[in-house]
């Protein structure tokens, strides 16, 4: 049936694009040319020395130990300074690191979106060019960022994260009715940070309606969690059958499921039901992580060092303590698993102050260093992630190479002071990070 030709008039004005985003200006610009620059490319451990590289729009367009000619580019001259791959968190929450929980929970949206404006400006400032967000309504920051109306990292949102009943995301009072039985959406629910569903028909609604919102990805709970009031640690969440439904969703929009997860049970069930990424995993044993090198499934850990944290109950900080004493067993069992694809994310949420949370970015990468070398901890948090964000298959919202300086990549790259694979410094220092560029775009340029 087809729409009365005004009602199609109008339904096209209301949902016409915006005017061009100033990244998109910038895509049609001029040239910027590097050089004399080292370069770590976000895969190699040596530096490639005193080349020249070209930007031209938001792409790499040319890497040369010669001298690059190009009229009317713009010169920066790198001599003593290393380029490199802007950052990614492949975990993050940009909508609720600049709240506290019950803002989370209970207030009403306005204030955790101003707040996330904010934290998007702080971690790209932080030198973090792409985050993955793994729950919460960032739809709406994501457009304003990618228009270029406030500055931040590009976004691959996941909407919210799906939960069963005492899942992970029930944070229902005591008092609040089942939505699942009721038919009446959680608070967390209607503001898109947590949705509660059980069974297969609710399962393919809720991922769907994540697909519909521009989901890259999808993430489901499917095990206990610190946070969660009525999920502890060692469940298993959602059956095969519902996981498979996600599953199928996300597969039929061309992307991938992704889980919150911590013990090897739930983990196992989640790999069965054909997820190919696991948010945290600090609970896993050898034989579940030998599992995931060899079906090339994604961990996306972080560095949960801190036993102890001052804006959760005490409830939560003893599942805390738990998961803090994993996560250096799986770092330890990472080391001896060359094959198993690991990615850095911080999982910053629920700040209990403005801008402790990106701090915090920078704190997470400085703890990693307890089990890895600043060559290894920076490839996880750029090269590595490269094949994850292609995960997202024509739901990538931004096509093309992240995570590497290489020809035909985009153009998100750092120019930090001395040698980030000899002192982590060069990048968790931010006045060392002289020059931060995003799709071709300067965000800061502190060089002279
Ligand atoms: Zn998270």
């Amino acid at each position: 049936m087809a729409f009365p030709s005004k009602t199609a008039a109008l339904i096209a004005t209301l949902l016409i694009s915006p005017a061009l985003s100033n990244a998109q200006d910038a895509a049609t610009g001029g040239a910027i040319l590097f050089t004399n620059v080292d370069i770590f490319d976000g895969v190699n451990e040596a530096l490639m020395q005193d080349v020249s590289v070209l930007v031209t729009g938001n792409t790499i367009t040319q890497i040369s130990s010669d001298d690059i000619a190009v009229a009317d580019a713009q010169v920066i001259d790198g001599s003593g300074y290393t380029l490199m791959p802007g950052m990614i968190d492949s975990h993050t929450h940009l909508m609720f690191s600049g709240i506290t929980f019950a803002e989370v929970l209970f207030q009403r949206p306005g204030y955790g979106m101003i707040q996330g404006v904010v934290i998007a400006e702080q971690t790209l400032m932080n030198g973090i060019t792409t985050v993955r967000d793994m729950a919460g309504d960032v739809f709406d920051l994501k457009r304003a960022i990618d228009e270029g109306t406030v500055p931040g990292p590009r976004v691959y949102p996941s909407g919210a994260m799906i939960s069963q009943t005492s899942g992970h995301a029930d944070f229902r009072l005591p008092v609040e009715p089942n939505p699942t039985i009721t038919g009446k959406m959680t608070v967390p629910g209607q503001k898109g940070a947590g949705l509660v569903v059980d069974g297969v028909p609710l399962m393919l609604a809720a991922a769907r309606e994540q697909l519909r919102l521009g989901a890259s990805q999808i993430k489901l709970a499917i095990s206990g969690s610190v946070s969660g009031i009525n999920d502890p640690l060692d469940t298993t969440q959602f059956t095969v059958e519902e996981i498979e439904a996600a599953v199928a969703a996300a597969e039929n929009w061309g992307t991938y499921v992704t889980v919150h997860g911590y013990n090897a049970r739930a983990v196992n069930q989640a790999i069965d039901g054909g997820v190919k990424s696991i948010e945290h995993g600090q609970l896993l044993d050898e034989a579940t992580l030998q599992r995931m090198a060899k079906e090339g499934i994604w961990l996306s850990i972080q560095p949960f060092t801190l036993c102890n944290e001052p804006g959760l109950t005490p409830d939560q900080n003893a599942k805390q303590a738990i998961v803090c004493e994993g996560t250096g067993k799986v770092y330890e069992a990472i080391k001896s698993l060359p094959d198993l694809k690991v990615v850095h994310g911080t999982d910053i949420f629920i700040s209990p102050g403005k801008g402790i949370g990106v701090s915090e970015e920078v704190e997470q990468l400085e703890r990693l260093l307890d089990w890895f070398t600043p060559y290894e901890i920076l490839k996880m948090t750029t090269g590595n992630a490269t094949e994850l964000l292609q995960l997202s298959g024509p739901r990538n919202p931004y096509p093309g190479v992240i995570g590497r300086v290489e020809v035909d990549a985009l153009a998100d790259l750092l120019l930090v002071e001395g040698n980030p694979l000899e002192s982590l410094d060069a990048v968790t220092d931010r006045d060392n990070i002289k020059i931060i560029m995003k799709d071709g775009v300067i965000y800061k340029n502190t060089l002279n």
